[in-house]
């Protein structure tokens, strides 16, 4: 997971952080998006899919082999590039 990671879906704008109560009162805060695994392909998570509206997307470094790996599967939809 990268440090930067993102707090709303790129398309519905969906909160991805979730605070939960237990049941003792303490808090504790999740992610919602969904972390993609494709074994066959790279060992280790390749994109992210939101849980609301499915998309998908990328937040790898530009020069990060997973990204390329995803970029080149199509998996995700390349946000920096449509907007270059
Ligand atoms: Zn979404």
């Amino acid at each position: 997971m990268s440090d930067d990671s993102r707090a709303h879906c790129p398309r519905c704008n969906a909160d991805l952080i979730e605070e939960h109560v237990n049941e003792d009162g303490s808090c504790v805060t999740g992610r919602r998006e969904i972390g993609v695994e494709l074994p066959h392909l790279y060992d280790g998570i390749l994109f992210w899919c939101c849980p609301d509206c499915g998309e998908t997307w990328n937040d790898w470094p530009l020069d990060h082999p997973r990204r390329a790996v995803a970029v080149r599967e199509q998996l995700v939809w390349e946000w920096e590039a449509s907007r270059a």
